[in-house]
């Protein structure tokens, strides 16, 4: 039987020389654009969006009411009318205060109330704006599973540290925890690279491990890694007479609903002026020495340079930049006892030859902690967050060559804008805290025993 096909046509376009025939009409209207659209027809806005606009320019640039209830609103159009007349007419910058562009927002900051990631006041030292961005307005990278070429080195970090959590909490509850001098089985070894496998899986399935040859090689130095720590460990027990204690001890976290947690209260540092700042994290591992003194360890994957000198420098808080150590040694007393604590970054890797670097956590270190995080809690009390790329670094910026929001900080001159603003009001001490440290890659220091 045959078929008849029905075609339905299809409006013909109009073209603009015919719109021209039109313009006779008395419905028919030319806008020239978005704008002209909105100043010829007000009252016609299609979306909240739209009336906004139509109120602003109804109210001839001044913020209508309306807009109180809107902060964020407010904040934009504050910066862009604080910058852009500035830009227009090229004078300076009034250099006594940061303007909104510059990084000031007093008008967004709640003071340190928060319970807050060591890392978080880390990122705040070394660049206020960067902290501003992401801890603040929670600005967060856009990245799409499948994008990545190759394993970032974030994930990497993921997978070392999930695999070895898993592995020695699992120790650690079926009692299989060894002593001092005894070394892991082979069904150890085993139980790690299958645990390393299972994760490493999930991560591919994300699509989060980049092409196929790669990936190959970065899996395999994974294993080869971790198959590398447990051997590690065998040798510094065996050397140091260190039992382990704890894997995985976190404080500060608030438990899920329903859920039964060995978390710790929060860590309370006191400020050298009174306020308390309170910090959660998680401590990877704690071991206790044959005298009783408590020995933190925060594993590391990536490159353990900004590490090495921390046993011998001035000043191992870095002006702000290495602050997990003492504060992770607090949470250890208040979660074993008072006692004295040792704390290292521990590199996990074959690369960095598995050596730890840290220091005794004395007296004297958490009074410069307190006296610290008061420059720093000052600066989000304050809401003064300033752009600070550090000294110019392959063909970049010392702080700013892994930023992620390098393409939103304005490029020209960085330095030269930092110099003339590091005077603005407030900034003083914060100054004084952290051009006092040298950033410059450590020279080698003493690795744990
Ligand atoms: S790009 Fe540089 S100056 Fe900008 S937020 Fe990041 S570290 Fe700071």
């Amino acid at each position: 039987m045959a078929h008849r096909i029905r075609v339905r046509p299809r409006p013909k376009p109009v073209a603009v020389e015919s719109l021209n025939t039109l313009r006779s009409q008395p419905w028919f209207t030319v806008a020239t654009s978005f704008e002209h659209s909105l100043h010829q027809q007000p009252g016609e806005a299609n979306s909240r969006q739209d009336w906004e606009l139509e109120a602003f320019i109804a109210s001839g640039g001044k913020l209508p009411s309306v807009f109180d209830q809107d902060p964020s609103l407010r904040s934009g159009l504050g910066a862009a009318s604080a910058t852009l007349p500035a830009w227009a007419r090229r004078t300076p910058e009034d250099p006594s205060t940061l303007s909104p562009w510059a990084g000031g927002a007093s008008g967004l900051s709640d003071g340190v109330s928060g319970i807050y990631s060591p890392t978080s006041f880390e990122t705040l030292a070394a660049c206020p704006f960067k902290y501003f961005l992401g801890n603040v307005l929670h600005v967060k990278e856009t990245a799409e599973p499948g994008d990545a070429h190759r394993l970032e080195a974030r994930d990497r970090g993921a997978i070392v540290h999930d695999s070895l959590e898993r592995f020695f909490v699992d120790a650690a509850a079926e009692m299989r925890l060894p002593g001092p001098s005894d070394t892991w089985a082979v069904e150890d070894h085993a139980r790690l690279a299958a645990a390393a496998g299972e994760i490493c899986d999930r991560f591919e399935a994300a699509g989060k491990t980049g092409g196929a040859a790669l990936w190959y090689v970065d899996r395999a130095r994974i294993l080869r890694d971790l198959k590398g720590f447990l051997a590690a460990d065998d040798e510094r027990r065996l050397v140091s007479g260190n039992a382990f204690l704890h894997a995985e001890l976190s404080f500060g976290f608030q438990p899920k609903e329903g859920e039964e947690s060995a978390n710790q209260p929060p860590v309370a540092v006191p400020l050298a002026g009174g306020d308390v700042v309170h910090f959660r994290g998680r401590i990877d591992r704690v071991d206790r020495s044959p005298g009783g003194e408590l020995i933190v360890y925060d594993y590391k994957t990536g490159r353990a340079s900004e590490y090495k000198n921390l046993s011998s420098a001035d000043d191992p808080l870095s002006g702000g930049r290495h602050l997990q150590l003492p504060i992770y040694a607090l949470a250890a007393r208040a979660a074993f006892g008072d006692a004295p604590v040792s704390a290292y970054y521990w590199a996990a890797s074959e690369q960095e030859g598995y050596k730890a670097y840290g220091y005794q956590v004395d007296e004297a270190t958490l009074t410069r902690l307190g006296e610290v995080l008061a420059v720093l809690a000052h600066l989000v009390g304050d809401g003064l967050f300033p752009q600070v790329p550090g000294k110019p670094s392959r063909n970049s910026y010392e702080n700013c060559r892994y930023c992620p929001f390098d393409r939103v900080c304005p490029s020209a001159s960085r330095t030269g804008a930092w110099e003339s603003r590091k005077w603005s009001a407030g900034l003083a001490d914060y100054v004084a805290l952290t051009e006092a440290v040298s950033s410059e890659p450590a020279q080698p220091g003493v690795p744990s025993g």
